[in-house]
């Protein structure tokens, strides 16, 4: 049983079911983790293409891909690029189309990134060469998949070059939505989604795990299409409301 937020150590938490959400930092996780026996039956319940989607941004055009990274301040001649769950390669083609090298790591989707624009495509981290770093990792809605968030951002902050850094996205468990819907909230009906942040958790996660630069992207993300939403979606962003969190890691130490 769960008495103390993992993340800001409150012990303000309601549980529902075998969810717990940190009414101090808004955060939610599992009371008790899935093993990973019983995580590969639910992907294997959601079927393939509900894994591509929540793992692999299945929604992503590359009007949103060129918004995101511009937003970022990403420059297809800052250096190699590292992408983290690749999915169906709609960042790896726009970021390869700007000039990018880019090596995909996408241990599931059966995409082709080689002839998407891609320089390698392994299953995991641990493939990489040791000698091989970035200048950018992209993780876009994968680190709400992971059972050690902690872990898995030291081990990406060790592949980063001097100045490197790390763009991440992940759902704002902080977001009005998230907030209004409490338990029903659809992030949380997803049962592959294992730790949902907030901005505030996700800084901590991300402290703990040797980066001391956290800064969240307040410029707009046209994910939506057409000016009227994209300005309604706009607005949430800037104050910091909108249903994702998208923060640039940089100054990475091993902690
Ligand atoms: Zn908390």
């Amino acid at each position: 049983m769960i008495n103390e937020c993992p993340w800001c150590g409150g012990n303000d938490l309601v549980v529902n079911q075998n969810r717990w959400r940190c009414n101090n930092c808004h955060s939610i996780g599992y009371v008790e983790m899935p093993s990973p026996e019983r995580l590969s039956n639910i992907y294997a319940e959601y079927g393939d293409s509900d894994r591509n989607a929540s793992l692999a941004m299945g929604g992503t055009t590359p009007n949103i891909a060129r918004s995101l990274l511009n937003a970022a301040g990403w420059r297809a001649g800052d250096g190699p690029v590292l992408e983290i769950g690749a999915g169906m390669g709609v960042m790896t083609k726009t970021m390869a189309e700007m000039g990018a090298e880019v090596t995909v790591i996408e241990p599931y989707c059966s995409t082709d990134f080689l002839a998407m624009g891609a320089r390698h495509h392994y299953r995991d981290v641990s493939e990489i060469p040791l000698e091989q770093s970035y200048s950018w990792i992209i993780v876009i809605e994968v680190i709400e998949h992971v059972f050690d968030p902690v872990a898995f951002l030291s081990q990406l902050g060790s592949r980063l070059l001097p100045g490197g850094k790390i763009l991440l996205t992940t759902p704002n468990a902080a977001g009005s939505r998230a907030k209004r819907e409490g338990f029903t909230w659809s992030q949380i009906m997803n049962l592959t989604h294992l730790n949902l942040f907030s901005p505030h958790s996700l800084a901590v996660a991300a402290r703990q795990a040797g980066f001391e630069s956290v800064h969240r992207i307040r410029k707009p993300v046209a994910y939506k299409t057409g000016w009227v939403s994209n300005s309604a979606l706009a607005l949430t962003q800037v104050l910091g409301i909108d249903g994702g969190i998208r923060l640039i890691l940089s100054d990475w130490r091993s902690p």
